[in-house]
């Protein structure tokens, strides 16, 4: 008897149609003798939904409150799918994060899973039930419901897919798997059958939102297979597992575009030591992940520093760097938040030369100006002028001809 784990993202529940639709999955998964565990996101919309009444309160909503706020979203579409599924004639139990064990550390809105005490649910499947626990959501040592961030289901199937030593997680989506660009940006996008843990963490970190990235962190250190693929069909869609071999002969598996940034300019920055070390300290002390840094090169004794944070922390980064512009005599300080982050991965790139030239020329044969670069080792990313994101992702998917590549294997 093989034990299932299946998540459920927002549109798969996004209607009563289609919870009734999700019941039927689940419970054909479990007439085949399997045991099912299920995992499912609050109906699309609703957490959005959730969020933007918590700001029309009040601007800055404390983060516990939000927690509690958000985590109703979830509860709702898991009690309906077990009344769906109680419908069909099957026996069926909805479980918080609370109830499910699911103990997390106390940082509201993006709190890490510290562990799963699994007895409950094993016990509720050994009397024969499915049993639905609500994503997204645990409890702290407190007993706090806390969230695990955005898109944060993945990483509670996951979780639970490791702690159950489940023979598969599966993670039911609107599209068939995970593609080599986003098919709604890019209709020529193929599906991938199969991808290691190491190419989906990068497309993922880099703007895939296909599966959330620690989700993958998680799935690559406690080997969790996953298989992401559509709640619409019945199609095989990709398998997200170890590397093989074969893998690193793909010199580039998929395009992505983030436009979760924004670019800070500093400019008139004195250019002598220790001026970097103050502001990214100063950056740091507000905790804040900066991702890009470029510093161009000094001309009489002053520089111009730019570099990357996410777009919702993008203000505080500016406050805290006024706070030291005149103790250090720096010059402007600038905001830019319609930049993307355009982003080519591929295992490939370890062994071969030649993606940045193409990825560049590709780029400038459009006239698309490449305003900063960074690499890592199996991907490159350019941060261009957010309006021409969408051309080139496309322009970057024809020039690595990754549709091609899928029709010629098949
Ligand atoms: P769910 O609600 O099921 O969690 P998400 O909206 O979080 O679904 O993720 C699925 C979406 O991810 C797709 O609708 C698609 O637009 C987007 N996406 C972005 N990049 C990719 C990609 N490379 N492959 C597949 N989907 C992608
Ligand atoms: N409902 C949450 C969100 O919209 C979690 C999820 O869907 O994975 O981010
Ligand atoms: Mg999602």
């Amino acid at each position: 008897m093989a034990l299932v784990v299946q998540k459920y993202g927002g549109t798969s529940v996004g209607s009563i149609d289609r919870i009734r639709a999700v019941a039927k999955r689940v419970v054909e998964t479990r007439m085949k003798g399997n045991l099912v565990v299920v995992v499912v996101s609050a109906m699309s919309g609703e957490t959005d939904r959730l969020i933007n009444l918590a700001l029309k309160v009040s601007p800055h909503p404390r983060e516990r409150e939000l927690d509690m706020l958000m985590a109703t979203g979830e509860q709702v579409s898991m009690a309906l799918l077990a009344i769906a599924i109680h419908e069909l004639g099957y026996e069926a139990k909805s479980l918080t994060g609370h109830q499910a064990r699911i103990l997390t550390n106390r940082e509201h809105t993006k709190a890490k899973i510290l562990s799963i005490e699994t007895e409950k649910i094993l016990k509720e499947l050994e009397d024969g039930k499915i049993v639905i626990v609500a994503g997204f959501q645990g409890s702290d040592d407190q007993g706090e419901i806390t969230t695990l961030g955005r898109g944060g289901s993945d990483l509670s199937a996951v979780a639970l897919a490791a702690s159950l030593k489940a023979d598969v997680c599966e993670i039911y989506t609107d599209v068939d798997g995970v593609f080599t660009a986003d098919p709604n940006i890019v209709p020529e996008a193929v599906k991938i059958p199969k991808i290691s843990y190491d190419e989906m963490l990068e497309l993922a970190g880099l703007g895939a939102k296909v599966l959330q990235t620690r989700s993958v962190e998680f799935a690559k250190k406690y080997s969790v297979p996953i298989h992401v693929r559509s709640s619409f069909n019945n199609q095989e869609g990709t398998l997200v597992t170890g590397e093989d071999a074969e893998m690193e002969s793909v010199l580039v598996r998929g395009v992505t575009c983030s436009k979760n940034e924004a670019k800070i300019t500093i400019t008139g920055v004195p250019d002598k030591p220790g001026i970097a070390a103050r502001i990214f300290s100063e950056i740091a002390k507000a905790n804040i992940m900066v991702d890009m840094i470029i510093q161009n090169v000094g001309e009489q004794g002053k520089t111009d520093i730019s570099f990357t944070v996410p777009k919702v922390e993008s203000e505080k980064a500016v406050e805290a760097i006024k706070k030291i512009a005149g103790e250090l005599g720096i010059g402007e300080i600038k905001s830019d938040p319609k930049i993307a982050k355009i982003s080519v991965v591929g295992l490939g790139m370890r062994s071969h030369t030649g993606v940045a030239s193409t990825m560049f020329s590709s780029l400038a044969a459009v006239g698309i100006n490449i305003l900063m670069i960074s690499t890592s080792e199996i991907a490159i990313s350019c941060v261009i002028d957010e309006k021409f994101s969408e051309l080139s992702v496309r322009i970057l998917h024809e020039a690595f001809g990754l549709s091609a590549q899928e029709a010629a294997k098949s």
